[in-house]
């Protein structure tokens, strides 16, 4: 799908040019009394290239465009931008050794403008990251930043490199100059950038290395309050420190920062409040956190089971009730009720509870799908909505 889009948008890059080319070309041929004679015969060799080229390329015939266009060998400042497109749409076609040679030559012109020689040295940066040559995409780009150190999108290309590499410090360096010139930040990359670096720092087993791996973790979740990586690896590091009940703080901040993904954060917690010889004070919070609008459904599930371990059956009952009126669609807490309700011989109230959630599910699912395009639907259209084709609505 991406492909498809780059192609697409390949294409239309090449013909805007190739289109803009050619009215300057015929204008210029209009001035017949400023050209020489010669000249204007090699420029109208040229200019029948473009326009074949331009012909292949609006009724779609790729491979024989492509072959108009390299015809014109001799670069001038114009058929630059050309070339620039033309290895654009090698490179999205897949075919890199072709791009980087187009993009080579290019750069290898003397009397370049700055712009074509900034952009030729994007698109080989480009070229060689399409092509898995790391260390020589991430060169292409120093040099593209050499000439233009606000070149976003190269500090975008940058930042993917090193994040394959695994330089962390360096690709934070760089998301950090990308948000000065863009003027739009990524919490969630730069905090995740940050707990790579502090990760890094941890396993060294310097006590000065270790505090400032807890110093990363905090500035992630400082960064990005929703970080429920940063306040588990906090957790452990203070843990590791000997700091339970900071720890158990991190483990907890989620449950307000992050809901739906605190769930994740459970068995950190018991842990800690196990090494604190505190399980009521953990059972305490679960049963606060489960009670509260914000509970999602895999918490509920979670809980339920910790209360199913420890015998308390009528309890997890109850959790998994409100949990089912909360939740009318979650399988997953109806099943786990069906199974306890089962465990207690309750077997009236399982198949009822059976019963109202497969009723949820089925009444949001499509009943008709069209066979032409897809469109689905509750009801039948005799003539498809989305493809107007007539009587193809099948039931499912
Ligand atoms: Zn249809």
């Amino acid at each position: 799908m991406q492909i498809d889009l780059l192609h697409l948008i390949g294409w239309a890059a090449l013909g805007v040019t190739v289109g803009a080319i050619v009215f300057r070309a015929a204008y210029r041929m209009g001035r017949e009394d400023e050209i020489r004679h010669h000249e204007q015969k090699e420029r109208e060799r040229e200019s029948a290239f473009y326009y074949r080229g331009l012909n292949y390329l609006l009724s779609d015939e790729q491979d024989k465009a492509i072959e108009e266009f390299v015809k014109v060998v001799r670069i001038n400042s114009e058929t630059v931008e050309i070339h620039l497109s033309l290895g654009n749409l090698f490179r999205s076609r897949g075919e890199v050794g072709r791009a980087i040679r187009i993009h080579q030559n290019i750069i290898a012109r003397p009397n370049l403008s700055v712009a074509n020689r900034t952009a030729a040295l994007y698109a080989l940066a480009e070229d060689y990251r399409q092509g898995g040559f790391v260390d020589r995409a991430v060169e292409a780009c120093r040099r593209v930043l050499s000439v233009d150190p606000d070149h976003a999108k190269t500090l975008s290309s940058l930042l993917i490199l090193h994040e394959s590499e695994g330089r962390w410090d360096s690709a934070l360096q760089v998301l950090q100059r990308h948000k000065r010139v863009t003027g739009k930040p990524d919490p969630r990359r730069e905090a995740h950038l940050l707990l790579r670096i502090g990760q890094e720092q941890m396993v060294s087993g310097l006590p000065e290395d270790e505090n400032s791996g807890i110093d990363r973790f905090r500035s992630a979740v400082r960064i990005f309050p929703g970080c429920v990586e940063g306040y588990r690896l906090l957790g452990e590091a203070q843990l590791q420190q000997g700091r339970v009940m900071a720890a158990i703080t991190s483990f907890s901040t989620p449950q307000k920062t992050r809901p739906s993904h605190f769930f994740l954060m459970v068995d950190s917690l018991r842990r800690a409040y196990g090494l604190k010889e505190d399980l009521p004070g953990f059972e305490k919070f679960m049963a606060q956190a489960v009670a509260l609008p914000s509970a999602s459904p895999r918490l509920i599930i979670l809980w339920s089971r910790i209360l199913e371990e420890k015998a308390s059956l009528q309890e997890a009952i109850e959790v998994l009730r409100a949990g089912t009126e909360r939740y009318p669609g979650s399988s997953g807490i109806a099943r786990q009720l069906v199974l306890i309700l089962g465990r207690v011989n309750q077997w009236q109230e399982a198949v009822g509870a059976a019963e109202r959630c497969l009723d949820h599910l089925i009444s949001r699912q499509p009943v008709f799908q069209c066979s032409q395009c897809g469109f689905h639907s509750q009801d039948i259209y005799w003539k498809c909505p989305q493809c107007h084709h007539w009587d193809t609505m099948e039931p499912l």
